[in-house]
């Protein structure tokens, strides 16, 4: 990771960058920053900085043997240490040594924007919390000993810090007190009041701040081509966080793309002259994963749920606007007393066929016959 690849945190970076040129780096430092700010890539980008081989005035190359090995997480004098626990393929006394290459296919992944929930999600360990076990302290300290291979800096990098037991962290304090020479040690942690006193005193602490709105927003429209008007009300929404401003992106696509396919299967249902198209309709729907079909189906019960409000005249509680909210609106009169609980009970029991395996081309066709009835039933009860 170089600097110029970070997103915002200009202020943090100079502060690295003149403790380097000041020769003034702590052996043992602290970052502290919440989710989503960037800590993981800023201490890889200072890492790398500081061992690069043809470094720049404000960045290291990028392409020297060790940014290489850097680039990939494979140096040998860069080690990770991360909370882990038990999972399929490591059944008893995980630590991190074992993750290892997990560790660095997740990182990779996620562009070095690592987050404790998406790495436990890697581990597929579903809401069990990892831990940096007294074992990983032996490890660490195992690392230390060894002579540098080639690096003028080795680094330790502990990510999660807060997850260091209290044994593991009693076992590191005369490592963090005085490492050998020319070793960093990179605490990285989100909570400052969960690392022990022992250790925070120990290392020298660094806040990274939340990333700028318009760093997000530059970034936003850099990396994945969304328009200016777009991309600033996500970054609004993101608070700061460049995870919950991706999850953002992914999140609106999909409702826009259920949204084009909810409107179009109403319109072949209304139109029920025209098989040929309903029928590639639900062949397409069919082939949809199950994760996206329940999607599919989750916003058509918005849906309905949304045009029963517009029916009851409660309009300052729909949450829709713009194209949906003309859709949703226009659909109102067609969903009333005479089908709305129908439609509803069909989707939810869709919903609930989808989860357990239902064959998705038989489900789609059942579902669009019922549904052209009941919105027969809805027009002629509209209309009287
Ligand atoms: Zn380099």
């Amino acid at each position: 990771m170089q600097f110029k690849n970070i997103i915002g945190q200009k202020p943090v970076i100079d502060r690295m960058l003149s403790s380097y040129r000041e020769n003034r780096v702590a052996h043992t430092q602290l970052f502290l920053g919440t989710q989503g700010t960037g800590v993981f890539p800023l201490a890889m980008a200072f890492a790398q900085f500081i061992n690069c081989q043809h470094k720049q005035e404000n960045d290291s190359c990028g392409v020297c043997p060790s940014c290489k090995k850097y680039e990939k997480l494979s140096h040998p004098d860069l080690h990770f240490f991360f909370p882990t626990t038990t999972n399929d393929s490591v059944k008893k006394d995980p630590k991190s040594e074992l993750f290892l290459n997990e560790f660095r296919e997740y990182a990779t992944k996620s562009g070095l924007y690592i987050t404790q929930s998406g790495w436990y999600n890697h581990l597929k360990v579903g809401n069990k919390q990892g831990s940096i076990f007294v074992r990983d302290a032996g490890d660490i300290i195992q690392k230390m000993a060894l002579k540098s291979y080639e690096a003028p800096y080795k680094v330790i990098i502990i990510w999660m810090a807060e997850r260091l037991n209290d044994s593991a962290s009693n076992k590191l304090l005369k490592t963090f007190e005085e490492p050998p020479e020319n070793t960093i040690i990179i605490l990285i942690a989100e909570r400052y009041e969960l690392i022990l006193p022992t250790v925070r005193s120990r290392s020298q602490l660094l806040k990274i701040p939340k990333i700028a709105a318009t760093d997000i927003k530059e970034a936003l429209i850099g990396r994945f081509d969304l328009d200016y008007e777009k991309a600033e009300n996500i970054a609004a929404l993101s608070s700061g966080n460049w995870n919950l401003a991706q999850d953002l992106i992914e999140n609106t696509e999909e409702v826009q793309a259920n949204f084009i396919a909810f409107r179009q299967w109403l319109r072949y249902c209304f139109k029920p002259g025209d098989f040929i198209e309903l029928n590639k309709f639900n062949a397409d729907v069919a082939r949809l994963g199950r994760e996206k079909q329940k999607g599919f189906l989750n916003y058509g019960l918005e849906v309905v749920h949304q045009s029963m409000l517009h029916n009851q005249n409660h309009n300052d509680l729909v949450l829709k606007k713009d194209e949906e909210l003309d859709f949703s609106s226009k659909l109102a009169p067609f969903i009333n007393a005479a089908n709305q609980l129908e439609i509803y009970q069909l989707l939810n029991e869709a919903v609930y066929h989808v989860e357990r395996n239902a064959h998705p081309g038989i489900l789609f066709t059942d579902l669009s016959f019922k549904l052209i009835d009941l919105l027969q039933a809805g027009r002629k009860s509209g209309r009287q």
